[in-house]
This record gives structure tokens, C-alpha cells and sequence, in this order.
């Protein structure tokens, strides 16, 4: 459960994920907004999100 950077709706389903560099990284559809944003996980923990939160 990631929170939407820009609108702070919480998303659950990732539609994608992969592994960048040290990153695991999910891809989310928010569903309030209907932008992507993508978080990235270091360690099993969220490190950041693109965009980044405001
Ligand atoms: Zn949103």
C-alpha cells in the first residue's frame, strides 16, 4: 500500500515491478488522479517515490 504523490490516495495494486540497480521498483495506476507513479523499495522498505511526494 503506497500513498499517490500527488493526490495522497492510497494504491494497492502494483501493475508492474522490477528490479533497478540496488531498487526494487513497483509501478502503481493511481485511480483518483489516473497518473502512474512508480516507489522504490531498498531492503523491503519504501525508499521514494517519481514523482516525489509534494
Ligand atoms: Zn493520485
Amino acid at each position: 500500500m503506497v500513498k499517490c504523490p500527488r493526490c495522497g490516495t492510497e494504491v494497492s495494486k502494483s501493475r508492474k515491478e522490477w528490479d533497478y540497480s540496488v531498487f526494487h521498483v513497483k509501478r502503481f495506476d493511481c485511480e483518483k488522479c489516473g497518473k502512474a507513479f512508480m516507489a522504490y523499495y531498498r531492503e523491503d522498505k519504501l525508499s521514494h517515490t517519481i514523482p516525489k511526494r509534494k
